[in-house]
């Protein structure tokens, strides 16, 4: 827009031109000059004015010429000074206008710099007033929350394991291992409480003999008696419990009924005395119930699986299993070329029994018959009722020489209990037969071998019963002699 227009001091604010210098020219003829320019036309118009007047003065007093000469050299001298005066003068207003500018603008950026200086203070003094406040509890709850979370996935793992181990026993250990884990527990227990009576169910960071169940009662805030009575959750902090080693500080006590009927507690103890505090409720109750869960499925599956394999009679395996695990042993001794016997036990004329003192009495003759043998043989032995009152023991790695001495052993055993307390006279005998035969030394599979001791005993019973006989030609025996047939007897085990 043209600064006339505007009505704007132009040539105050125009820019200097590209070469530096003022673009406004001295001029007495130039339109839109500064304000001087009139003062100065005006003082020049005088000066010329006065100049004339002084020639004619002179032309008259001196000459006419000369006076026309001293008039022009006199205005071209204004000219030349007014040129050079004006360009000095008004490059210093120009000057001072520009200083006066940038100094105003400068001021104004000064005063704009102490306000953004002002804010951005504020808004840091501000920020860290929250960072002292309020940062530092958020920063501890996101902690919180990330330990949280990883606890629920961990949770949710060790659900996952728990479930994937059935037998009881396999299950305890490893809940004992994973709470002991998931608390970050020293140690791990397990504690049954029976009628104010405590029993250790199994330990997890330390030996069973180091943890003592009967602890500290006068201690009213013991943990593991308040959990019992109150059943809910109790700890205790910067505590030392007799019942762990005297350098863990801190208990923690999760009791629940295991199977709906017996109650226990997971037990866990740490060295650092405000261990367990950061610990949530939520976490806690979530992993005794999955400890609870899993070993009463655990408890479940023992009891299901021990039903499916025993005999409900005599407590032996019955002969569906036992016929299992014979023939794995049987596999086992073939592969290692490891004798293995079979000894068939049937007790003799046992009819007669049954009909003379009853069928129940009958039962309890097998029982203790059963237990006999069960208790005198190695944990290693396989022991089952095969049907009625016969009953079969597999020994692995034993010779038939060494089963034979074994058999009657059991035989002379059995002979001398004393059934006087299932209603039977003592002087009634109850006597057993058997049959040896052993693997690969008779027969090389289950059934062979079985056929081979189920033959022998026949010849046992055809002999007279109450005897031993081995398949096949017989070792030489380690105690050569038999016991005669039984006789009515007056000492011995009592039954009762
Ligand atoms: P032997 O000396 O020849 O073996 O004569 P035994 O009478 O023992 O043999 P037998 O096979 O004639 O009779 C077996 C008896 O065992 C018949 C049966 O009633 C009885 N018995 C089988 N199973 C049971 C049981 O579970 N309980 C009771 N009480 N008796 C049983
Ligand atoms: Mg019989
Ligand atoms: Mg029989």
């Amino acid at each position: 827009m043209d600064s006339k227009m505007t009505g704007e001091p132009h040539d105050e604010l125009r820019p200097p031109s590209r070469d530096g210098r003022n673009p406004v020219r001295f001029g007495l003829l130039r339109r839109g000059g500064p304000i001087l320019t009139r003062a100065r036309r005006a003082l020049a118009f005088k000066l010329v004015v006065a100049a004339g007047l002084t020639g004619s003065m002179l032309l008259e007093l001196v000459d006419a010429y000369l006076g026309l000469l001293l008039a022009t050299a006199f205005v071209l001298i204004t000219v030349l000074l007014d040129y050079w005066v004006y360009r000095a003068v008004n490059d210093l207003f120009t000057r001072i206008q520009n200083r006066n500018q940038v100094a105003r603008v400068a001021s104004e950026v000064d005063a704009l710099h102490a306000g953004l200086e002002q804010l951005i203070g504020g808004v840091r003094g501000r920020f860290s007033g929250l960072e002292a406040l309020e940062v530092e509890t958020i920063r501890s709850d996101l902690y919180r929350l990330r330990d949280f979370n990883n606890q629920l996935l961990r949770l949710g793992e060790i659900a996952q394991e728990l479930n994937a181990a059935l037998p009881y026993r396999e299950t305890k250990m490893k809940a004992l291992g994973l709470s002991r884990q998931l608390l970050s527990a020293d140690i791990v227990a397990l504690v049954a409480e029976d009628g104010g009576e405590f029993t250790l169910g199994g330990v997890a960071g330390c030996e069973e003999g180091e943890i003592k169940v009967d602890c500290c009662g006068y201690y009213a805030r013991c943990p593991m008696r308040a959990s019992f009575r109150d059943r809910r959750p109790a700890t205790a902090a910067d505590h030392t419990c007799l019942m762990f080693p005297p350098t863990m500080r801190a208990q923690i006590s999760l009791p629940f009924k295991l199977d709906g009927r017996r109650t226990m507690s997971l037990l866990a103890a740490a060295a650092q005395p405000r261990a367990f505090e950061e610990l949530s409720s939520v976490v806690l109750e979530t992993l005794v119930g999955h400890v609870q869960t899993s070993l009463s499925t655990a408890l479940k599956y023992d009891r299901i699986r021990r039903e499916v394999v025993t005999d409900p009679l005599t407590n032996l395996y019955n002969r569906r299993f036992f016929e299992k695990r014979a023939r794995e042993e049987v596999a086992r001794a073939l592969r290692h070329q490891q004798p293995v016997t079979l000894l068939m036990l049937d007790v003799d004329r046992f009819k007669s029994i049954n009909d003379v003192y009853g069928h129940q009495t009958g039962d309890k003759v097998l029982q203790t018959v059963a237990k006999h043998l069960r208790d005198s043989v190695r944990q290693s032995d396989i022991c089952g009722r095969y049907g009625g009152e016969e009953f079969v023991l597999l020994l692995p790695n034993t010779p038939g020489r060494n089963a034979v001495f074994l058999a009657d052993r059991l035989r002379s055993g059995v002979g001398d209990i004393m059934y006087t307390g299932l209603g039977i006279p003592g002087d009634v005998a109850i006597t057993i037969s058997g049959g040896v035969a052993t693997c690969p030394r008779d027969a090389t599979t289950l059934e062979e071998l079985v056929g081979r001791a189920d033959t022998a005993l026949y010849e046992a019973k055809n002999a007279g019963r109450n005897r031993i006989v081995q398949a096949g030609i017989p070792d030489p025996p380690l105690e050569p002699e038999y016991v005669e047939p039984p006789q009515p007897r007056r000492s011995g085990r009592r039954v009762s």
